[in-house]
Parts: C-alpha cells; structure tokens; sequence
C-alpha cells in the first residue's frame, strides 16, 4: 500500500489500520509522538505522527533523523502533548469493533467474578485506573497485572498521601477561582 492511500485510511479511521506504540529498545523522546501503523494487523513501513496524524515512510534502520525533521514543520506541533498524556491512547487510535467487544465480555466477566456492579465502567475514578494501566503497559509491553497491582496493604498505605494530595489539590483550585470574597468548601473526598 501506498502513502497516500494508508493516509487516507488513517484520516477516515478506518478499521483496517491499527497503531502500537514503539516498544523497542528506542529511548528517543522523539518517539512520544508517533505510534507504528500496522495494515491489516500487519507491521508495514510507516508510522503516524499522533499531533497531525501525519504518516510518514519509516524503517528501523532509519533511525529519528527523519521523524525529529517532521516534528520541526509538524501542522500541530506540540511542547506539552505526549502520546502518554492523551486520555487513554485510545483517542490517537481506531480501536476495531471486535476489541472493544471483547473488552466488554472482559468486564462482565470480572463483575461476576468479583461480585461487582456493572456500573463500575461508569466510574471516572475507575476510568481513570484503566488509562493509568493503558499507559503504563504500552510503556512497558507484556507486563501482566501481578506485575504492577499493589497488594492490599499497599494500598491502604498509599490512602493517607493520596487524599492529602486530593485536599491539597481542591483547596488550590478552590483558591485560585477569580471571586476572592468567595468562601471555600470542601468536600471529604470517600475513603
Ligand atoms: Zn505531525
């Protein structure tokens, strides 16, 4: 396939293209803005740039000269935007019907499994949770969750530093609203 025509598939998303992060042995920061393009599930030589959606010819041996280059005239360059700092990578990828599908059998399956209401996908605090896991496993690819899920002790040590910072956090907001006559309230976060 050609690059015009991987472009416009990746500007109609569809669901042929799929993207991954570069897993391999790159630490370029070059690489926090673009993800591989696989056709058909299959790896070709191109990648996208996840600011523009850009696709670009790349092969590993290639190296960063050229994706540094695209950043330099990228259409929508971006100091701040990273692909880990987008709200879960999913909103720079198409996900395809059938994932999501089986993401939603998934959760069934843990709701039954661990006495869970079905509205726990409602949740942003568990929104929230899931993005972090996103995150951090396509950082570091083939991880599995006893690798990363703190134990329950864990857990309720980090409670104490994490409402602080939850106090801390609303009382700044609440501080930095225009009204300066304005009382500040603030709620106990549930523990
Ligand atoms: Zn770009």
């Amino acid at each position: 396939m050609d690059k015009i025509e991987l472009q416009s598939l990746v500007r109609k998303k569809s669901e042929r293209v799929t993207f991954m992060p570069n897993s391999g042995k790159t630490t370029s920061d070059a690489w926090k803005n673009f993800v591989l393009i696989a056709i058909d599930g299959e790896r070709g030589d191109y990648v996208k740039c996840i600011n523009c959606d850009g696709v670009l010819r790349w092969k590993s041996r290639d190296g960063t000269h050229g994706l540094k280059t695209h950043l330099k005239y990228c259409s929508k360059p971006s100091t701040t935007r990273t692909m880990f700092d987008l709200p879960g990578i999913t909103k720079a990828v198409s996900v395809p019907a059938s994932v999501k599908s089986s993401v939603a059998d998934s959760v069934v399956t843990m709701c039954a499994k661990d006495i869970r209401s079905f509205n726990i996908v409602d949740g942003d605090g568990f929104k929230e949770f899931v993005d972090k896991v996103l995150s951090v496993g396509a950082k570091y690819s083939g991880i599995s969750a006893t690798d990363i899920l703190p134990s329950v002790t864990t857990v309720s040590r980090h409670l104490a530093e994490v409402v602080t910072a939850m106090f801390v956090r609303r009382i700044q907001q609440a501080e930095s609203k225009p009204r300066p006559s304005r009382r500040i309230f603030v709620k106990t976060p549930p523990l």
